[in-house]
């Protein structure tokens, strides 16, 4: 809160608009797409199926859509000169390993439950350069076979989606029931929804619930043909879809998985400072600073301000909560970040860390665009998950609690 001026009108303003209590601000803005854009689309197709090279890849070239295809090296060979063309007209080539590992139940496959990290990675750089060799091209985009994430069993079952965001600029799962938000989103755990076996109209609500929110809907399929199978997207479907997608009033971006990732890469690194996305935040050599940026302001009121890195507008019913992971157990100084009107200092706030809690009042720091950051207590933080959360005392009535940018946790005492 910066303007006092304007400060009540405001608060009336938004107590009109939010007649319900325990309302969370995201404050996410749109995602800038390109050219006014409202939403991307991806379409990818895994396997390297014989209907891809021809019948899939003549269709869309018809309407100068470019698609992802998640290829075997081995299927790549039956069909070398098809897949060149696919790949001089435009389309992406991307990894899909090179034996498509997928769990023991289905039979047919290498079973991931006897997979090793090393050997994961050594069958992936093999696809990686079998596909240079074949088609002169470097792949930056992975699709899970079967959508699968781990390898092992049991106590010994690990992500290999870590050795997937080192190796690949995105990585992407299968059956998923959700677009990928593309501010949030794991870049090596994109969402692909079922476009196999599908009448457009089937995915046309899909579609238009993405745009509303502009996601980026990455749709998967196979085989590339008219007949009704399970793992055949369909040639009536793929052409209706794309005379919408490239229809301008629907303000759709369609585009190939690594094209759209690295835009959506891009875009982030430009924005992500500014905008507030509630997340987890980890050790940082026993101290640590929880960034209004990573918080969630719940709340009528409460509402970040990128312009002061702080939550303001935070008043009786608003609190913010954090997430946290600690490593060592102890007693933590802790500092906090703050700013406020010196007519507005002094009401009581209380720090919770599950049945811990650190009171205090508010002092005096100068004026809201004055942040001062001071040593208010100290409070145990047991080792793992800890929630923290940051609210007024008691009820006040009129007015505002503080302005805060940050708590910072630092290890004084660790347990014995
Ligand atoms: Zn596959």
């Amino acid at each position: 809160m910066t303007n006092k001026i304007s400060f009540k009108q405001s608060i009336l303003v938004v107590c009109l608009i939010l007649m319900s209590s325990f309302i969370v601000f995201s404050q996410v803005p749109d995602f800038p797409w390109p050219d006014g854009k409202r939403m991307a689309i991806s379409l990818s197709f895994d396997d390297a199926r014989t209907t891809n090279p021809t019948e899939g890849v003549s269709l869309l070239n018809e309407y100068h859509v470019d698609a992802t295809f998640y290829v075997l090296p081995s299927r790549v060979e039956e069909n070398i000169e098809g897949w060149r063309h696919a790949v001089e007209t435009g389309h992406e080539m991307a990894n899909h390993s090179i034996h498509h590992p997928c769990s023991g139940n289905f039979g047919w496959a290498r079973p991931l439950e006897d997979y090793t990290m090393d050997r994961m990675r050594d069958e992936l750089m093999t696809a990686n350069k079998e596909i240079k060799r074949l088609l002169g091209v470097d792949m930056v985009s992975y699709a899970y076979p079967c959508g699968q994430i781990t390898i092992g069993r049991g106590e010994n079952s690990q992500s290999f989606i870590p050795l997937i965001s080192e190796l690949f600029l995105t990585g992407r799962e299968w059956l998923s029931e959700a677009p990928v938000d593309p501010w949030y989103c794991d870049m090596a755990a994109l969402t692909g929804m079922k476009m196999d076996n599908k009448d457009f109209e089937e995915i046309l609500p899909i579609i238009e619930a993405a745009s509303k929110k502009g996601q980026w809907l990455i749709l998967a399929g196979h085989e590339t043909e008219e007949a009704s199978k399970n793992h055949s997207t369909k040639l009536s479907f793929l052409r209706k879809l794309c005379e919408y997608a490239k229809d301008p009033k629907n303000g759709i971006w369609i585009a190939p998985v690594g094209t759209i990732g690295k835009y959506v890469v891009e875009k982030r690194a430009e924005h992500l400072d500014k905008i507030n996305i509630p997340q987890i935040t980890r050790k940082e050599s026993d101290n640590f600073i929880l960034k209004a940026i990573n918080g969630k302001g719940v709340g009528p009121n409460i509402k970040y301000m990128p312009e002061w890195e702080a939550f303001g507008w935070f008043m009786e019913d608003d609190r913010v909560e954090w997430d946290m992971e600690v490593e060592t157990s102890g007693v933590y100084n802790v500092y906090m970040e703050w700013s406020v009107d010196d007519k507005e200092a002094g009401k009581g706030y209380v720090i919770e860390v599950g049945n811990k809690r650190q009171v205090g009042k508010v002092e005096k720091s100068g004026s809201w665009e004055t942040f001062k950051k001071k040593l208010v207590g100290q409070i145990h933080l047991k080792s793992g998950y800890n929630r923290v959360v940051f609210k007024p005392e008691s009820k006040f009535g009129e007015g505002a609690l503080l302005d805060l940018k940050t708590l910072t946790f630092q290890l004084d005492t660790a347990d014995q």
